[in-house]
């Protein structure tokens, strides 16, 4: 099965064959900074079954506690967030 996702603009894309070797749910404090929630959700794929779109893509690498390097992949101008602003009609 192939698996298609996108960042919320669409210019950051990704497809995956096959079905994921691991999917989890932690709520470890990097999960909870990541993702502004109480825990992290994913499903994990080997790298070779994972195939990359052209978008512009920005990095971040962290080390894990378990001393494995982790790497945020995201797109620029619509996945970076220090908040979630929302606007409202007042009626
Ligand atoms: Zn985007
Ligand atoms: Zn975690």
């Amino acid at each position: 099965m192939a698996r298609t996702a996108t960042c919320r603009c669409g210019r950051l894309q990704l497809a995956c064959e096959g079905e994921p070797v691991r999917v989890s749910v932690c709520h470890c404090l990097a999960c909870q900074r990541r993702t502004g929630s109480a825990f992290g959700v994913q499903a994990r794929f080997p790298r070779e079954r994972v195939a990359f779109g052209e978008g512009p893509v920005s990095e971040y690498v962290r080390t894990a506690d378990g001393g494995n390097r982790v790497t945020y992949r995201f797109c620029p101008p619509a996945a970076a967030r220090s908040g979630t602003r929302s606007r409202t009609r007042r009626t």
